[in-house]
């Protein structure tokens, strides 16, 4: 059997819900929307416009928005046995997130070790909270990603070379780290634009369904 490597977003994939724009309704003063309007249509970068997001909420919010997303956040079912399939088999699996450390990390405490973790980061040090980027795009990636999957999966291609590239997604974040994989599993947002790509892809809801798919060997690739 081929040696497999997962590459699995974060934010609605893993959970439930994206949480970035839930934080802002809940504790950016008005005035975010024309930011996300500006992401969403590509007239600023996501690192630009993420970075310009955060910059409005007050760095001595950090406690209760890790609470609001515990709260709010629910993980997808079979997420947990997935952790547990991929330390059977021996899988390298990284969790590779456009979101946040003080969010994601507490969210899969004991479950995924802290190095498999790929996310921005972030300073409360000064008022304002402000992200850093300690993943950015490499000389390949022209897109300002802030956290760039593309290049965190080139990254680790000598490491893993020859392994069996699978990424797990839901939305458009994810559509460039497709283009790299061997196998791609993908749900919402990710469908259409897989379609619209070519890119063959396994339809999932579940973990579950991610895991069947992977004993059996029935993904589209
Ligand atoms: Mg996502
Ligand atoms: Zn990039």
């Amino acid at each position: 059997m081929t040696q497999k490597i997962i590459f699995c977003d974060f934010d609605g994939t893993v959970t439930e819900k994206d949480n970035i724009v839930a934080i802002m309704e809940a504790f950016a003063p008005g005035g975010w929307q024309p930011i996300v309007n500006d992401i969403l249509n590509e007239k600023v970068s996501i690192r630009e416009g993420v970075g310009k997001l955060f910059s409005r909420i007050s760095s001595d919010k950090k406690d209760e928005i890790i609470e609001f997303v515990q709260t709010r956040s629910k993980i997808r079912e079979g997420f947990h046995e997935f952790i547990d399939f991929t330390k059977k088999e021996n899988i390298p699996l990284y969790i590779v997130s456009g979101g946040i450390d003080f969010f994601v990390h507490p969210m899969l405490k004991d479950k995924v070790n802290p190095e498999q973790i790929i996310c921005n980061h972030s300073d409360f040090s000064g008022e304002q909270i402000k992200i850093t980027w300690p993943n950015k795009c490499d000389q390949y990636c022209k897109n300002d990603c802030g956290c760039c999957k593309p290049s965190f999966i080139r990254k680790t291609d000598p490491q893993f070379s020859g392994f069996q590239k699978i990424v797990i997604g839901d939305s458009i974040t994810d559509l460039q780290a497709s283009k790299l994989a061997d196998v791609v599993f993908a749900r919402d947002y990710l469908i259409e634009k897989c379609k619209e790509n070519q890119i063959p892809y396994t339809p999932f809801e579940t973990f579950f369904d991610v895991i069947h798919a992977l004993e059996k060997e029935e993904v589209r690739s």
